[in-house]
């Protein structure tokens, strides 16, 4: 009998499933470049030639027992001193290899940091629209997730709905930047007003409240926006990274957790976190693809090819009458339902072969998210069918 815990679960696996299925059944129907899906937050855009030739040097150069054994579960030193020197070139930090630890993707960074703070019964606040593993995540270690309402004008952060939630029993916060499912980057004017209410509230409770910024797509952005970089902002911040859409490697599961020593007690939550990562079954983050990624700290994938897409799709989509913010980051275009129920939306998208999420799946029912991380031919070829769409409301 499995766990009472692991049941709905269960129920929510099946809905993805069952999306998943109805694309490969469209596509067996009417062939693969006759049906639009947008549903998959996959990145198509190859990994930069320089990982591949990385991993084949490391393999050709290296002792086999250093690049395939056990080593610090917080990851090689030297492997989180190249990053650690990256991010101070760029965002003029100090951090050392002690702040870094190496973990298997963002997702596991998030439980490592979540491990490393939560009792059970603390509550987590995060930003609806939000990434829904984030639910499952908490309730890993029995926290409390506490959900803000979007703020549906810009889907920056509703700083007002942010302080009614905050409470005594705030451990952390979760916030995204570039959002996924928004496309939104937050402004330093949002981060600025988030420490500013942070602060205060730390005081007047008198003990920390950890701001989590999860930021796998950091670097994919457009229109010459630019991502705060968070630690500046507010001390009490761990930063989780991910390489998975930065430089196309899902499958590798590899990324970071940033401790800075600003951070309350930040050794001991330096050596907790590290710890978490080793007794959440992780171990240590793989081998081989942290060798490649430290040799490649200055990789980019081709970022001109989702601004193509990404272009081609907002302009069509409000040229036809839909409306959306505009996206500045990562690969996401979020457009308001022109029905109240966007599932009612999604299905007569269906007809015409167009696969989307429901915003519902991001606890922001009312809209839907295009992930266009797809190719050129799959954005132009769809656009007569969101034409057809649109003439079904506008
Ligand atoms: N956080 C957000 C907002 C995401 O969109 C994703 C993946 O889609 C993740 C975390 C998990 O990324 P990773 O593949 O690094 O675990």
């Amino acid at each position: 009998m499995i766990a009472e815990k692991m049941k709905p679960y269960l129920q929510n696996n099946s809905a993805i499933r069952a999306m998943f299925e109805e694309g490969k059944k469209m596509a067996a129907e009417f062939g693969a470049d006759k049906v639009y899906d947008f549903s998959l937050g996959n990145p198509n855009v190859p990994a930069p030639e320089s990982i591949k030739e990385a991993i084949k040097e490391i393999l050709d150069q290296e002792d086999p027992v250093f690049v395939h054994g056990y080593m610090s579960n917080a990851g090689f030193p030297h492997v989180r001193r190249a990053i650690a020197d990256n991010l101070n070139k760029r965002f003029g930090t100090k951090f050392s290899e002690e702040n870094l630890i190496m973990t298997v993707g963002a997702g596991s960074g998030l439980n490592v940091c979540l491990k490393t703070l939560l009792d059970p019964g603390d509550e987590v606040i995060v930003f609806a629209p939000y990434f829904l593993e984030y639910g499952a995540y908490i309730r890993n270690y029995d926290g409390v997730l506490v959900e803000v309402e979007p703020e549906t004008e810009t889907f920056q952060l509703n700083i007002a709905d942010f302080e009614r939630k905050l409470s005594a029993k705030t451990k952390a916060v979760i916030i995204n930047n570039p959002h996924n499912p928004t496309g939104v980057v937050y402004s330093e004017e949002t981060i600025r007003r988030l420490a500013e209410v942070l602060e205060r509230k730390q005081r007047e409770y008198g003990h920390a409240v950890y701001l989590i910024s999860d930021e796998p797509y950091r670097e994919l952005v457009f229109d010459g926006a630019s991502v705060p970089f968070i630690t500046k902002y507010y001390d009490n911040t761990m930063v989780v990274y991910s390489y998975s859409k930065s430089l196309s490697l899902p499958g590798e599961r590899i990324g970071y957790v940033v401790i800075p020593d600003e951070v309350e007690d930040s050794a001991d939550t330096i050596a907790a976190a590290t710890i978490a990562n080793r007794i959440s079954g992780c171990v240590n983050a793989p081998s081989l693809i942290q060798l490649a990624v430290a040799r490649c700290a200055d990789a980019e994938v081709d970022l001109g090819y989702y601004d193509r897409n990404r272009r081609a799709l907002y302009e069509a989509l409000t040229g036809f009458g839909f409306s959306c913010v505009k996206p500045e980051g990562a690969f996401y275009l979020w457009v308001k339902s022109p029905v109240p129920d966007e599932r009612e939306f999604t299905e007569a998208a269906k007809k015409h072969r167009i696969l989307m999420v429901p915003g519902t799946s991001f606890a922001c029912p009312g809209y839907v998210r295009l992930a266009y991380c797809v190719s050129y031919e799959t954005i132009q070829n769809s656009l007569p069918e969101f034409e057809k769409l649109a003439k079904e409301y506008f």
